[in-house]
């Protein structure tokens, strides 16, 4: 069973982030859903998670942290997990565009 904790456990000395988190480990009902959850009752509930997320000094550390690991269950940096997955897809496709339009020769990419 996964443990529920919207803020994430130290990582190390080094990433201290999530201690400025607006959520609070009693509230990890709200990030988490439980299994069967109906989809009315989920969007309901990401929605008021999302709302304190919107309030959260660290959501952008947040954010990056849930999409480097990435964390696969969830609402964190105020993006749920199909959120998630729509932003690495878009990133891992903007890479892909980039590397390819490095490896094009200047002089194609000239003449279109
Ligand atoms: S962005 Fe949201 S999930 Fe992340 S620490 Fe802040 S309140 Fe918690």
């Amino acid at each position: 069973m996964l443990e529920h904790r919207p803020v994430p456990q130290p990582q190390g000395d080094d990433d201290p982030w999530h201690t400025g988190a607006a959520c609070r480990r009693d509230e990890a009902g709200l990030f988490f859903a439980p299994s069967k959850e109906p989809t009315a009752a989920r969007l309901s509930r990401e929605e008021q998670a999302k709302q304190v997320c919107a309030r959260c000094p660290v959501l952008l550390e947040c954010r990056e942290h849930a999409l480097a690991q990435p964390e696969p269950y969830g609402v964190w940096g105020g993006l749920t997990a199909a959120e998630r997955r729509v932003v690495l897809a878009r990133r891992r496709r903007r890479d892909t565009e980039l590397r390819e339009a490095a490896r094009v020769p200047a002089r194609r990419r000239i003449a279109g």
